[in-house]
């Protein structure tokens, strides 16, 4: 379903522009002094899309889960009397386009709740982790460079260029780094559910138009059936892809993911620097 695809990626592409609106308000040599501020506006950013996030995903699941098995599972948004009908529009509004529709007739549940319950404490220390990373080492280097030119070093272009690369490199990063929070959100909602849902068989990887030589590798190897120790989901900044749960083997994979099985057949095996270098000559043609 590229809708719930296009709708996380959308999530990232608020919170990024939301980091970009912080950014914009301080000046480059204002952005040292504003880090704490900045790192409040930023830590705000990824918890509301993370949670939007979260939520958007477990309607997705909830949805899928039904249209595949004809049962409703419980946990969070979970409300009696839920039909394919109320399934679909709550999927609806959380995705602001009107996908589908079904009857009101409520579904059997399961009462289990497979979704764990969002972990704030973690979600806040990979988000302060991120800033430290993709800002903070950024701004001290930055401050160290300025004080080591001293004033007379660059002509007024150079400075400018030079400050706007700066604050360029912030934007960039802490989109790339806060937009992976933001999805994982959603994405380690679904990968643990799949685990603790005893109707789940397993995942398969929808990546986004244009993905990477390593998604595109991993979403050609067609579904993922869980096992005890199932690897982790593997994502990275910049990456859109989702996991989508499977019910039944008569799933269907998107026309991309057989098309990327294929490419690795043509390939013929190497190392993964070897298909890299495959994959980007043939999704350039
Ligand atoms: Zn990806």
């Amino acid at each position: 379903m590229a809708v719930y695809q296009l709708a996380q990626e959308a999530l990232a592409g608020e919170f990024a522009a939301r980091w970009a609106e912080a950014l914009a308000a301080v000046e480059a040599r204002e952005v040292a002094g504003s880090l704490s501020e900045l790192e409040a506006a930023y830590a705000a950013a990824v918890r509301e899309s993370a949670a939007a996030s979260y939520a958007l995903s477990v309607a997705f699941y909830r949805l899928v889960r039904a249209l595949e098995t004809g049962r409703v599972i419980g946990g969070p948004g979970y409300r009696p009397g839920a039909s394919l009908g109320s399934l679909w529009s709550d999927f609806n509004t959380l995705t602001g386009t009107r996908t589908g529709s079904g009857p009101r007739t409520p579904l059997p549940v399961d009462v289990r709740n497979p979704f764990p319950a969002a972990d704030l404490e973690r979600e806040a220390k990979r988000a302060a982790e991120a800033f430290r990373h993709q800002v903070g080492d950024r701004v001290e280097r930055h401050e160290r460079e300025r004080a080591g030119r001293g004033s007379s070093a660059l002509d007024d272009a150079e400075l400018i260029a030079w400050e706007k690369e700066f604050l360029e490199s912030l934007k960039t990063g802490g989109s790339g780094a806060g937009g992976m929070l933001v999805q994982d959100a959603g994405r380690d909602a679904i990968h643990s559910a799949l685990q603790d849902d005893p109707g789940a068989i397993g995942y398969y990887r929808k990546t986004d138009a244009s993905p990477c030589y390593f998604c595109a590798l991993m979403a050609g190897r067609g579904a993922i059936y869980k096992s005890k120790r199932t690897a982790a989901f593997g994502a990275h900044p910049y990456c859109h892809c989702q996991a989508v749960p499977i019910f039944s083997r008569r799933y269907q994979l998107p026309a991309a993911n057989d098309r990327f099985s294929r490419m690795w057949r043509d390939f013929g095996g190497g190392s993964l620097a070897d298909w890299r270098t495959y994959y980007s000559k043939t999704t350039k043609t």
